[in-house]
């Protein structure tokens, strides 16, 4: 007989979440995800479930029927869209310009591709020419490419240009959308884009556990015209289109909290209409940005490709970064985070995302930081 363990009520401290994710949840999400349980094939359910669809529609500006949140986290999304758009022996091109394109091409390699990769330094978004060289040398069937680093703050520019490139060659175009929806402008129709994953927990400042992804008509065909299939059962889209698509079958039990949620972070989005939220963040961060660089700190990125929802700030010689973020969330209950990967001790990551895009955010980051270097 194992022993009950002694286990207190949750308590958890009040944060201030400016890192690079999860995000503040707003008040209304919150109390959206504690609304009682439906079942996930209620009729009900249903009706949320299409309005969700159509609520993450207008965040991508899609009007892709195909257009879904995964159950899982932005890895999830990402997953499902890699593994299922890569057939074994597609050739994948992969940025090599942070974190989250290893990733990426992690995922490609896993779901049996042949990984190249394109090249541009972290921080520093991939230059269209190079894109085209490698598209010439390299003759891809999936380009993927992040639209924002979260792991250098760089924001991906001159998409359409991209995806007119990767047309030509006729490879489809899929982008990490993560750190975009919901707080950079993100156009997925006009740009071309033939699928496009997320995160709720950035900018749409929701609770992780519902991912979501979109496909074009394109993508979705080569989906179901597969002659393998997927290695993931669980993340298999032709699988999904059961429960997503017109059929609405049970495939899983959807994560019926974590849809309430995102159903709610969503409608904020409609509400506050998405071109006024994304002036709203680059606002935000702008005035955060001000606030560093007027500490004498630098941001890693150039101005021309600076990412609002996440802000590299680079770390000043001599400065511990580990012992300034300790000393902030003790002090002042704000969580920032360090670098990663290639940038690791080199930048703080501070996020300016969904609901923390908020001057009283904004203003506690400055006055923290400008104590913490004191
Ligand atoms: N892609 C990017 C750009 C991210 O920032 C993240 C998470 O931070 C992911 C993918 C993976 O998402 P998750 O950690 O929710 O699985």
């Amino acid at each position: 007989m194992t022993d009950a363990p002694d286990v207190d009520e949750l308590t958890p401290p009040q944060r201030t979440l400016m890192g690079p994710g999860p995000s503040p949840v707003h008040p209304r999400v919150l109390k959206a995800m504690s609304t009682p349980l439906v079942g996930h094939l209620d009729p009900s359910f249903i009706e949320i479930m299409d309005e969700t669809q159509e609520l993450l529609r207008y965040a991508f500006q899609t009007d892709n029927k195909w257009t879904i949140p995964v159950s899982g986290t932005g890895s999830a999304a990402m997953e499902a869209a890699i593994g299922n758009l890569v057939e074994p022996g597609d050739t994948f091109l992969a940025p090599t310009n942070g974190y989250f394109g290893d990733r990426m091409a992690e995922m490609a390699r896993r779901a049996g591709g042949d990984v190249v990769r394109v090249g541009a330094p972290w921080g520093e978004p991939l230059d269209p020419n190079d894109v085209g060289d490698a598209m010439a040398e390299f003759d891809p069937d999936v380009f993927g490419f992040v639209h924002a680093e979260t792991s250098t703050g760089a924001k991906q520019t001159n998409v359409p240009e991209l995806t007119d490139i990767a047309h030509d060659h006729d490879a489809l175009v899929v982008a990490d959308t993560v750190t975009s929806i919901g707080g950079v402008e993100l156009r997925v129709d006009d740009w071309n884009v033939d699928a496009a994953y997320a995160g709720p927990q950035k900018c749409l400042s929701c609770p992780p556990g519902a991912s979501p992804l979109t496909l074009n008509d394109r993508a979705m065909e080569k989906v179901l015209d597969r002659e393998e299939k997927p290695r993931s059962w669980y993340l298999d889209l032709s699988l999904l289109e059961g429960y997503w698509g017109d059929e609405r079958a049970y495939h899983h039990t959807a994560p019926v909290s974590n849809v309430y949620a995102l159903r709610e972070a969503l409608r904020l989005v409609a509400e506050e209409g998405i071109e006024a939220r994304w002036e709203r963040h680059e606002r935000m961060a702008g005035a955060l940005k001000a606030g560093v660089e007027a500490m004498g700190l630098g941001l890693n990125p150039e101005d021309d490709y600076w990412l609002p929802s996440l802000n590299a700030v680079r770390v000043p010689d001599g400065v511990d970064d580990g012992a300034v973020i300790d000393y902030v969330l003790e002090h002042y209950d704000l969580e920032i985070a360090s670098g990663l990967g290639d940038l690791a001790g080199d930048v703080f990551r501070i996020g300016c995302m969904g609901h923390g895009a908020r001057p009283e955010n904004v203003t506690l980051v400055v006055a923290a930081l400008a104590d913490a270097f004191e």
